[in-house]
């Protein structure tokens, strides 16, 4: 499926790629941070070395906005929460949560994205009343979507999932917990509070369905890692 329609934009750290409409923002986007101003930096804020115009420039992260020489700031990496269009410059700190993230990007987002099966029902109904819906994230990244062949259950915001807990079925050889299926906690558009329980389709595979809710917890941790700020 195809995303939101999107435009190129130029801003101070590079070209960045995004969404025409506000609305269609990833809740997973962040915003460039402001950089530190180059009057209030005399030296570098890792390795403390006095900067020089002629032997050590300043050059700021692009991910925290912090001032940097060239040493201590000269890796080229994706940022894909800022929407940059190409690597752009990071420091060290910030080198390694954004090759932590490029995972999420890769990985976790695209099987969001791809759905799974999943045998779905509100938590005042019951198991006996679940139907089973096609679940997936969708193009902007901002709802989950139910697809269901006779039942509707309406999007549910990302923004709006207040906990995840995942729903046991059982363990491993290893002794690992297996995940059977996950209770999403979320505000639904009227602002009420409901709990809904996804199972993962017992009938087939059960591997897809397992991955995706492995995938919407490291989502749900981002957010909430982002928030926490
Ligand atoms: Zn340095
Ligand atoms: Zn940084």
């Amino acid at each position: 499926m195809a995303g939101p329609e999107k435009k190129l934009e130029r801003s101070k750290s590079g070209l960045r790629m995004i969404p025409v409409s506000e609305a269609d923002t990833s809740p997973f986007c962040l915003p460039e941070p402001p950089w530190v101003p180059d009057g209030e930096c005399k030296q570098c804020q890792n390795c403390r070395g006095k900067f020089d115009f002629f032997k050590r420039r300043k050059h700021h992260c692009r991910r925290c906005g912090r001032c940097f020489c060239n040493d201590c700031c000269q890796e080229k990496v994706n940022l894909p929460r800022m929407q940059f269009l190409d690597p752009v410059r990071h420091c060290q700190v910030c080198t390694e949560v954004s090759r932590k993230e490029e995972e999420f990007f890769d990985k976790h987002l695209k099987s969001l994205q791809n759905g799974g099966y999943f045998s779905v029902c509100d938590s005042d109904i019951g198991p006996d009343d679940a139907s089973m819906f096609f679940t997936k994230l969708s193009p902007n990244h901002r709802h989950l979507l139910f697809e269901g062949d006779s039942d509707k259950h309406e999007p549910i915001l990302i923004e709006k999932i207040e906990t995840l807990q995942i729903l046991p079925s059982g363990k491993d050889d290893e002794g690992n917990t297996i995940a059977g299926g996950i209770a999403i906690k979320y505000k639904d558009t009227t602002g009420g509070i409901n709990v809904i329980k996804m199972m993962v389709d017992s009938g087939g595979n059960r591997k897809p369905g397992q991955i995706w809710i492995a995938s919407m917890q490291k989502a749900f941790k981002m957010l909430y890692d982002a928030r926490a700020k």
